[in-house]
């Protein structure tokens, strides 16, 4: 299962020749970005809204999700961009004492306020607690401090970088060592050295050619 803050991590990716894409240039990408995650982040929200919520919208994605209107989008996207540059500082300290991505390996967040950053972003989603319906499935709910959904949805992130970094996945994690590559991805086995096979390919076919062009 993917991570809400994985993805978020991964909309910066090579654009195939040499330079890097941001699929999160515009408030329009954030919001296509977001309504294809949804269900990421009803799972950090427990699968349901938050209780402020759940009285005005009773499905998840009404209200709290922008929809792809880029206007709507607008207070999301900076917020969106900023927690992304604090899970990327927290994984290049992650993948350490290996290089981080060279995407933004030169311009990294301090981590002290990386870390402040997705505290502060979990912090707003408030505590779980358990509701146990007479008759019902027990069931966990958080008691959101606030109603506001770009709160909810970069909390959602944050929480889920938390999850992330203190879990299993966090030792997985590595860097594509591969020349134009800035991926971040999960290691599935100690011998894996790329990001995919298509990287692998790439960095066969360039040593041999350096082979070649050397000998
Ligand atoms: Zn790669």
């Amino acid at each position: 299962m993917t991570n809400l803050a994985f993805a978020l991590a991964a909309t910066i990716k090579h654009d195939g020749h040499g330079g890097i894409a941001d699929l999160l240039s515009t408030p329009a990408e954030a919001a296509a970005w977001l309504a294809g995650h949804r269900d990421l982040v009803a799972e950090v929200l427990g699968g349901r809204l938050p209780a402020p919520l759940s009285g005005k919208n009773s499905a998840l994605g009404a209200g709290l999700f922008p929809e792809s209107r880029a206007d709507a989008a607008e207070g999301v996207w900076p917020e969106l961009v900023r927690i992304r540059r604090a899970v990327r500082a927290l994984f290049a300290r992650a993948v350490a004492p290996g290089p981080p991505s060279k995407a933004d390996a030169d311009r990294l967040m301090d981590l002290d306020a990386a870390v402040r950053m997705v505290n502060r972003a979990a912090e707003r989603l408030g505590f779980e607690r358990l509701e146990w319906p007479e008759g019902g499935e027990p069931v966990v709910r958080r008691a959101a401090r606030t109603e506001d959904p770009v709160a909810l949805l970069i909390g959602a992130v944050g929480r889920s970088a938390i999850d992330f970094l203190a879990g299993p996945d966090r030792t997985r994690l590595r860097a594509c060592p591969a020349a134009r590559c800035v991926k971040y991805f999960l290691q599935d086995d100690p011998r894996q050295t790329w990001c995919s096979p298509a990287c692998g390919n790439r960095e066969r076919v360039n040593r041999h050619y350096r082979r070649r062009t050397a000998g």
